[in-house]
């Protein structure tokens, strides 16, 4: 069910022991508003912990409060009674869904939430979840303490590339001059956040190499094999770039083949919307920034795609 922002921070202030996650596969909106959660929610009193079923890209641990974050492990429990879920619906959660019963607020700026069964404060104009939690602080009368402001700017920028995308509106500049305000150092953000091994850089090479065009080169995509990933890549965040920047490309893509039969697909578009692309396969995202899993192998998965992007051309 669609609740408003009042809505949502009225549970919060109704609930005691919260428990807080993100998508796996988390990016920097996933960590950063989850982080921003935690410290806000307790701030306000409330009993507040992090748990993402997954292992997070080694940029990320820079944030304050990283090492707060837990994983859940099998039959594990938490005694919780509201499950804060940010920058995804349900599903996506992993194993943390299996720690508690506790009733579901979830909060998200992704259009492809559909908010069945469950209360849903959804602000798909925001550009990232960051930018909703931001709001939220401020409906719950919390301070924004440079630790919070850190973590809330680290997924407004990683979201919006840098306030470069389309989601990049004034409000969201706005609020990143607020959070500079906080005491944020924008520098510090990105110069850690584009740190790179060198090992990774050669996984990037190999990427490249892989690069094909299809529809009269309206599409373009790269092929990370399985090989390549365990050798090289650490997280493919950011490699996508290289390609969408292809003049005359509508949609670019990367294959990045995890473990066996099991690919993950990254989408980016400048006209085209992806995230029903990513949806009619059982993913979703934003419009020009989509992403689904194809439980088959590299060479049937681009086969899959390719088929499905014509659909939408
Ligand atoms: P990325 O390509 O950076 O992994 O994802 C782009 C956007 O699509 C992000 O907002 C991400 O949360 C969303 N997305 C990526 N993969 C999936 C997926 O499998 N399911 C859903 N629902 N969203 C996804
Ligand atoms: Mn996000």
């Amino acid at each position: 069910m669609m609740i408003t922002l009042k809505e949502a921070a009225e549970k919060i202030k109704a609930a005691n022991k919260i428990l807080i996650t993100a998508h796996v596969l988390p990016d920097g909106d996933a960590i950063g508003s989850t982080l921003a959660a935690m410290q806000i929610l307790r701030n306000i009193g409330k009993t507040a912990q992090i748990f993402i079923d997954d292992t997070v890209r080694k940029n990320l641990h820079v944030l304050p409060h990283f090492e707060e974050i837990r994983r859940p492990v099998d039959g594990e429990k938490f005694d919780a009674d509201l499950l804060l879920i940010l920058d995804t619906s349900p599903e996506r959660i992993g194993n943390v869904r299996k720690l508690t019963d506790a009733p579901i607020l979830n909060i998200d700026h992704h259009v492809t939430n559909s908010g069945k069964d469950y209360d849903l404060y959804l602000e798909h104009e925001a550009a990232a979840t960051c930018e909703i939690v931001f709001k939220l602080a401020k409906e719950l009368n919390a301070e924004i303490t440079s630790d919070i402001a850190t973590c809330l700017y680290t997924g407004i920028a990683t979201d919006t590339g840098f306030f470069q995308f389309s989601n990049t509106t004034a409000q969201t500049l706005h609020t990143a001059a607020e959070l500079i305000d906080c005491g944020v150092k924008p520098n510090f953000i990105s110069e850690e956040l584009e740190k790179r091994s060198a090992a990774e850089v050669q996984g990037m090479k190999i990427a490249l190499n892989s690069l094909k065009f299809f529809y009269d080169g309206k599409v373009a995509g790269m092929f990370i094999d399985l090989e390549t990933m365990k050798t090289f890549v650490d997280s493919t965040e950011g490699f996508i770039d290289l390609i969408r920047v292809i003049d005359g490309v509508d949609v670019a893509f990367l294959i990045s083949e995890k473990a066996e039969k099991f690919c993950r697909v990254s989408m980016r578009s400048k006209g085209v919307d992806v995230s029903k692309i990513a949806n009619s396969l059982g993913g979703g995202g934003h419009i020009r920034a989509a992403g689904c899993t194809l439980y088959t192998t590299l060479e049937d998965a681009e086969k899959i795609l390719i088929e499905a992007i014509g659909k939408a051309l």
